[in-house]
């Protein structure tokens, strides 16, 4: 029997998964990992910090499973996409901290890039909208403000790399600075096209070439890991994006097949196949994971979804837990007319508007708890819907089905409803955990644990399938007062 591990490192806690043969869960461990927020839009983290609870939820994760670690056939990796760190290649120590994802510090560099008129043309080289979200902003930032980093930079002393590079880095004992090529597109710097990095956009952001890794794809050995980790050599076989690795783990590896996670934000991404999406209504163009060959996706990204139950629950005192919304929003037979934006950081796509901001509209005196409770997971639906009518109108091709998972996926409610405004059917696999699955099914293919996606396909099982029950006028009636609630909010 083989076993691959998955090393699942998130914006929170990093995890670890043992899998077996049959794409069994036998020990998994997760340790938080801490964010700061030294100033107002500021986020940072401590990627040495990073590397120890990765590490350590490795070595803890296996010894949980039981397994002999000379049955481990790979180690998949899977991250938080974006974030930055730049380290020194001598010592291997970071140079300051890693900038994640979340960090609003050079939304005013990217505001310049904009009004100088570089949308369209990033737009073109590298399927991305220019915002402080990504990565390249963001090592600009380190190489202007960290003392001599420019200098250091240019002299090859430092390295860059985002969560994967830095895990691979150090799990390979500093012999391995790679990335994977669904991490290379999320940091303005890779042509989508070519799967290469850009010189144009390198010298549009003032990006040195001999700081970054080398492009590899999501399947295929990297390197190996130094025996001080676990006592042998382990290829590392399989990396890719969170959201990247989610789209592979719900087996979607057609073009049309879409999964949406629902957790803080939603990220929904459509797989489209050997050819580059261009799009034409925001969605953002990135590269999808392939056992072999280059593959692409459409994504659209909300940035509070599961995040609006926890204000409920947190800031207003309306629930318990977030479990209970299912259950208050199915007691009222609809919201009575009230809507709720929750565009407390701005809209991400397809509106990308920073300046909007939450409203509740449709107040009367009727309006209770119940309804604010569903309107808010009604928010999380129609904010979807919005992303599948922006992918519809970029592939010519409605949505057939979506694949559902994250936390907040757990609410039969918001997946019914989900169904309904959408107009197709909603399935929640019975293995949530599609994020790791799928950087152990990249790792697993990579080493020949499984014979390729008709395997993994077969692994893929529904837990639950949500049919569309509301009819067609109904649907149009509520969704035309979404949109009235939306430009109130952008107003
Ligand atoms: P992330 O990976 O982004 O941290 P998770 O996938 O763990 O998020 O999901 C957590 C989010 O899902 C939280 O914002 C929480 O409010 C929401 N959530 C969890 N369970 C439910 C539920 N049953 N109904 C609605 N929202 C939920």
């Amino acid at each position: 029997m083989q076993h691959v591990v998955a090393l699942d490192e998130g914006t929170t806690s990093a995890r670890a998964l043992v899998f077996d043969e049959q794409a069994r869960i036998l020990g998994v461990d997760q340790i938080p990992v801490q964010s700061s927020y030294p100033h107002d839009g500021w986020v940072e983290q401590d990627a040495e910090r990073i590397w120890q609870a990765q590490s350590a939820a490795l070595r803890r994760a296996i010894e949980r499973s039981g397994v002999d670690i000379a049955s481990i056939a790979a180690l998949g990796i899977t991250n938080q996409r974006e974030t930055a760190i730049v380290w020194d290649r001598k010592t291997g120590e970071p140079i300051c901290p890693a900038i994640v994802w979340q960090c609003r510090r050079t939304a005013d560099a990217c505001r310049a890039l904009l009004d100088a008129g570089h949308g369209p043309f990033v737009a073109e080289r590298t399927g991305l909208v220019i915002d402080a979200y990504f990565s390249g902003p963001k090592i600009a930032w380190i190489l202007d403000h960290v003392p001599d980093a420019r200098r250091r930079a240019e002299a090859g002393e430092l390295a860059f790399g985002t969560v994967d590079s830095w895990l691979i880095w150090k799990l390979t004992g500093g012999r391995t600075h790679s990335i994977d090529v669904t991490n290379a597109s999320r940091t303005m710097l890779l042509n989508l096209e070519t799967g290469a990095w850009d010189d144009d956009m390198l010298s549009l952001l003032g990006i040195p070439r001999p700081l970054l890794p080398t492009v590899a794809p999501s399947c295929g050995v990297v390197g190996l890991t130094d025996p001080s980790v676990l006592g042998r050599e382990i290829p590392i076989a399989g990396v890719a994006g969170d959201q990247q690795a989610a789209l592979f783990g719900q087996a979607c590896f057609r073009p049309g097949m879409s999964k949406n996670t629902y957790g803080t934000g939603c990220f929904l991404l459509e797989h489209t196949g050997s050819q580059r999406p261009v799009s034409s209504h925001k969605m953002l163009a990135t590269a999808a994971s392939a056992p072999t060959g280059r593959a692409f996706a459409l994504e659209g990204a909300i940035f509070i979804a599961g995040a609006a139950i926890q204000w409920l629950r947190d800031s207003l005192g309306l629930l318990e837990s977030a479990a209970e919304s299912a259950a208050l929003a199915a007691s009222v037979p609809d919201t009575a007319g009230v809507y709720m934006v929750p565009a407390f950081v701005g809209l991400g796509a397809p509106h990308w508007d920073s300046n909007a901001r939450g409203i509740i509209t449709g107040l009367t005196q009727a309006a209770r708890r119940e309804h604010l409770v569903r309107a808010t997971l009604e928010s999380i639906a129609y904010q979807a819907r919005d992303l599948a009518d922006a992918m519809e109108a970029d592939s010519g091709a409605p949505l057939r089905e979506l694949r559902a998972d994250g936390g907040a996926a757990a609410n039969d409610f918001l997946l019914q409803f989900q169904a309904d405004i959408l107009g197709c059917p909603v399935v929640r696999p019975a293995n949530v955990e599609t994020t790791a699955a799928g950087a152990a099914f990249l790792a697993g293919l990579a080493v020949d644990v499984w014979s390729g996606t008709d395997e993994i396909e077969g692994f893929w099982k529904a837990d639950r399938r949500f049919e569309p029950q509301m009819d067609a006028a109904r649907r149009d009636e509520l969704h035309a007062g979404w949109k009235k609630a939306i430009h109130r909010a952008r107003a």
